[in-house]
């Protein structure tokens, strides 16, 4: 029989349906890799539970789902070139330092980065690596950051990123063929793909943006999308940088040409969307494509641009909104909680909206993440026959949650706190607040001596 651990006494699950804030604590039942059962007093109804852990007054949530990042920039966080740059300058800026990383450097920044996703409450995240310099073997690089989900145990979703385009913007050694990208995206869509529903790692495709890929490049993703099942993302409406170029190139806005390039459906997830247009938002709708809201990075956009995307106006026209931390040389930290509290006060920016309610950001962290990589049947929910991943905050013993009247949302309008407990896939990968599969100390020391040999620190 699969192992069982028994969450006990929970009086607040985020998102359990039929249950009123009277109604008695509840049980949560996992068994293997599975959330068996849920309901009061399940203790006495199933023996032979192997871990039982205590909920009381704590409060208990699907993992959350990070659905945009570049994890290699955790060894370019807080660059002094990089802070004030326009897009186009400050992606050569993070070009020249990935030559400098080897698939070793690559496998512990995104080891990194994971850790810290995973301490916030985080159990899926995504990944676009965009940048594979020539000097390297271009699969080890991508199987890095598999071998780095499979030792800290967290679900994965990589994107298989590009860059193409020969028009003199970037440095030619870090640019792809067309036909490489495509054949390369085949080898590790069949080496890596899981088509289950409890699969820990699924891959997409993900050209970095029209301006460093060629059309071809997009039109290709999605027949390939297609053909393999597999989601796709881009970044889109980053910059008004991008929005002239695009104007300029095609004569259109560049959701109306990703459009035209039969990115219209719901494998779809872009990232930012801070320069698109009412018509586009509503034909965003329509298509059931995701938007990855990475506010952090949005506000620090480069100068000239409003640095909030008009995300309490996407919610409102029934866009399916989620969380992304984005790249930490974008956002320097990846912790989820801190992503959620700036999705929601960011939005109190722009005169015509305000702050948004916790349970909107909730959703757009659990379930708006799963529906954007379409795995909202199997991941984002504390529910039976979903797979068990859960996340356990306690905020009684920390100070800066003294006094919160709305205990759920003084998670992300107070301190941000490291998750009590983690499971993913059934596995308990926080307990305590701390790793279980990996000693932190030894993760940053490790990391910080590759980081120091890579860019001779
Ligand atoms: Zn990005």
């Amino acid at each position: 029989m699969p192992e069982r651990i028994l969450i006990h006494n929970a009086d607040y699950i985020y998102n359990l349906a039929g249950v009123s804030p009277n109604s008695p604590p509840q049980d949560i039942l996992i068994e293997g890799n599975i959330i068996a059962a849920i309901g009061p007093k399940l203790d006495e109804k199933f023996g032979d539970v192997k871990t039982h852990i205590d909920a009381t007054n704590k409060l208990v949530f699907p993992g959350f789902i990070n659905t945009h990042h570049h994890l290699f920039q955790a060894f370019m966080r807080h660059v002094p070139q990089m802070q004030n740059q326009r897009i186009d300058q400050w992606i050569a800026e993070a070009t020249s330092r990935a030559k400098k990383m080897d698939p070793e450097a690559h496998y512990w920044a995104a080891l990194s980065n994971m850790a810290e996703l995973v301490l916030s409450g985080a159990t899926t995240t995504t990944d676009m690596l965009y940048l594979y310099p020539n000097q390297y073997d271009h699969q080890e690089l991508f199987e890095a950051t598999i071998e780095a989900a499979k030792t800290i145990g967290v679900r994965f979703h990589p994107y298989r990123g590009s860059m193409s385009r020969r028009d003199g913007l970037f440095e030619k050694d870090v640019l792809e063929e067309s036909e490489k990208i495509i054949e390369h995206t085949r080898d590790i869509v069949d080496k890596f793909h899981q088509k289950a529903g409890d699969a820990m790692v699924k891959v997409g495709i993900a050209p970095c943006t029209i301006f460093t890929n060629c059309a071809y490049d997009y039109e290709q993703a999605a027949a390939l999308a297609i053909r393999y099942d597999i989601n796709l993302q881009t970044h889109l409406g980053e910059s008004k940088f991008e929005t002239r170029y695009v104007l300029e190139k095609y004569g259109m806005t560049p959701y109306q040409l990703m459009e035209s390039l039969g990115w219209k459906d719901s494998r779809v997830s872009l990232a930012h969307c801070i320069e698109i247009n009412d018509e586009d938002i509503d034909r965003l709708a329509q298509n059931h494509n995701s938007v990855s809201h990475c506010p952090t990075s949005n506000a620090r956009s480069p100068i000239g641009q409003t640095g909030v995307a008009p995300i309490a106006k996407m919610l409102q026209k029934g866009v399916n909104v989620s969380i992304g931390v984005d790249g930490s040389a974008g956002n320097d930290s990846s912790d989820m909680l801190f992503e959620m509290r700036a999705a929601r006060t960011n939005q109190g920016i722009p005169e015509e909206s305000t702050y948004l309610d916790p349970e909107q950001i909730f959703y757009m962290a659990t379930e708006g993440g799963a529906k954007a990589l379409r795995w909202e049947s199997n991941i984002g929910r504390v529910e039976q026959g979903y797979c068990a991943d859960i996340t356990i905050f306690d905020i009684h013993d920390s100070i800066g949650h003294i006094g919160a009247w709305d205990k759920a949302g003084s998670l992300i309008s107070c301190s941000s706190k490291r998750a009590e407990t983690v499971i993913i896939n059934g596995e308990i990968i926080v307990s305590e607040g701390r790793l279980t599969k990996i000693e932190e100390r030894q993760l940053i020391k490790k990391a910080t001596t590759k980081w120091k040999e890579a860019f001779g620190k």
